[in-house]
């Protein structure tokens, strides 16, 4: 049978993205969309004590920031809704009530003190905590008279009590699990809520999934979810485990909220295409073993074969560089775009594109930001750098500390003679030959002439410039602050001279 392609992406909102989250995210997008195929938002909101308010939508915001857009979600719509779990609570009261019929599942009347006994006793004689089956045996008579006269229950899967369950996973082949080991877990909680086991498998059965993406740790419930597909004779999806992600040290991934929440990812100016080629090799390898991939040529010849089952290790410098080469790739206005929402503490965006510098009245220029921008684009590996870097451009004042100025084993009042000729030079270049290969040109020849070392000028020209030890070239500098302010920058290390 031909099923058609469709994939589900099913977070909980508990507050954030997890980048683990984003990379089953990536593989389900990729996997509906190299076969034509639909993704689905759907959201698992059913732990209800774990749910953050406004989550969902924070979701929707941050996925589609990173480039995974949805063809159904709750804010969407489509045929297959509600695709918020909460709004489907009768859907699965249905459902479960099938199973009690058919008496695959039955109601559980333990009350929590016997059930909360129960694992006492069996954390005392180090057995593994799980439900010893008491109501198993009531007859559905009974059952209903107690359910009948208000007694709380749950209702529990019957699970098969010996042999085993084979479950398909496409990378790994068959699995096979003892199933002595299976618990007669819970499907409806005594409040009417149905667990994860249940409603994901009521769901893809109901929204047509043809692939679930999952990460490993969800393998423990794979045997519960084949039976629940075979006690509804229904067929199930193909199930994608998507390998664990472990940290350079081989352990778990931290799980500390900014060091895995594509969030703060964002906001230390991660572009979502070093985000996604990073996520995407966590799990997949082309067989030209090219590391920066674009999406699109992924797309062409992803295959589901293709994808790894070994650990993948989430190495933090491989996602430096992932960033700073798609920043390196940005043409002057696209860096720009990214990079000015990091310097709103020094600059204001005005009408028409231009800037004032924070706090003062002195205007800049768009075209000139974009040049104080450029400096540093090669260098940063995240956006987030870039206000400590390129502060003292933007400073109408700049001060720093006079013995900074000093080259070697120059006297203050060398480098003062040193400035005043540079100075004097500078003030025959107009505004129009004000450009780094006429500076460098001019002043690099003029300093050969006279066969003066470079260094003697040059460090505490850049240093008047910049203010800093370590910084861009002077040539490059001077262009990017203009003329006025290079010579007005000039000027100030004379006064400390
Ligand atoms: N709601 C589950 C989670 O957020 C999804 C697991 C699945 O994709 O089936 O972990």
């Amino acid at each position: 049978m031909n099923k058609k392609v469709r994939l589900r992406f099913a977070p909980s909102p508990t507050g954030f993205l997890h980048i683990g989250g984003l990379r089953t995210a990536l593989f389900a997008y990729i996997i509906a969309k190299s076969q034509a195929g639909k993704i689905i938002l759907r959201i698992e909101d059913t732990d209800q004590a774990r749910e953050v308010e406004g989550a969902a939508d924070k979701l929707v915001e941050i996925l589609s920031w990173a480039g995974i857009n949805f063809d159904e979600s709750p804010q969407l719509g489509g045929s297959f809704g509600p695709y918020i779990q909460t709004q489907r609570l009768d859907i699965y009261k249905q459902h479960a009530q099938t199973l009690l019929d058919s008496g695959k599942a039955y109601r559980c009347f333990c009350s929590t003190e016997r059930l909360q006994a129960l694992r006492e006793e069996q954390q005392k004689n180090k057995q593994a905590p799980r439900y010893d089956n008491h109501c198993r045996g009531l007859s559905l008579e009974e059952s209903n008279q107690k359910a009948e006269a208000g007694e709380s229950f749950v209702i529990r899967q019957k699970m098969p009590l010996e042999g085993v369950v084979e479950a398909v996973d496409e990378l790994r082949g068959k699995i096979v699990f003892e199933a002595k080991n299976l618990d007669d877990h819970v499907l409806i909680k005594s409040d009417g809520i149905p667990t994860y086991q249940f409603a994901s498998v009521v769901d893809d059965h109901l929204m047509e999934i043809s692939h679930v993406t999952r990460g490993e740790e969800w393998i423990p419930s794979f045997p519960k979810n084949i039976l629940l597909y075979q006690a509804f004779s229904w067929e199930a999806p193909k199930f994608i485990h998507l390998p664990l992600i472990l940290n350079k040290e081989g352990g778990k991934l931290s799980k500390r909220q900014n060091d895995v929440a594509v969030e703060d990812y964002r906001e230390q100016g991660y572009l979502p295409k070093a985000l996604l080629n990073f996520c995407l090799l966590l799990g997949w390898h082309p067989k030209d073993d090219k590391e920066i991939l674009d999406l699109k040529e992924v797309l062409e010849k992803f295959k589901i074969k293709d994808m790894q089952v070994s650990p993948a290790v989430f190495d933090r410098d491989k996602l430096d560089f992932f960033n700073g080469y798609y920043l390196r790739q940005l043409n002057e206005d696209e860096f720009a775009k990214e990079a000015l929402p990091f310097l709103s503490d020094l600059i204001e965006i005005q009408a028409d594109k231009n800037f004032k510098i924070k706090n003062t009245q002195k205007q800049i220029s768009y075209e000139q930001v974009k040049k104080i921008l450029n400096l540093e684009q090669s260098r940063i590996k995240k956006l987030s750098e870039l206000p400590e870097l390129v502060h003292n451009f933007f400073i109408e004042d700049l001060d720093y500390d006079k013995d900074l100025l000093i080259w070697k084993s120059l006297s203050f009042a060398e480098i003062k003679d040193n400035l005043l000729e540079l100075k004097a030079l500078l003030e025959t270049v107009d505004n129009d030959n004000w450009n780094k290969g006429h500076l460098e040109n001019l002043i690099i020849t003029y300093l050969k002439d006279k066969e003066a070392k470079l260094g003697d000028y040059l460090w505490p020209f850049r240093v008047a410039l910049t203010g800093r030890k370590n910084s861009p070239g002077p040539f490059e500098s001077a262009e990017a602050l203009g003329r006025e302010e290079s010579l007005k920058r000039t000027d100030k290390a004379l006064t400390k001279l």
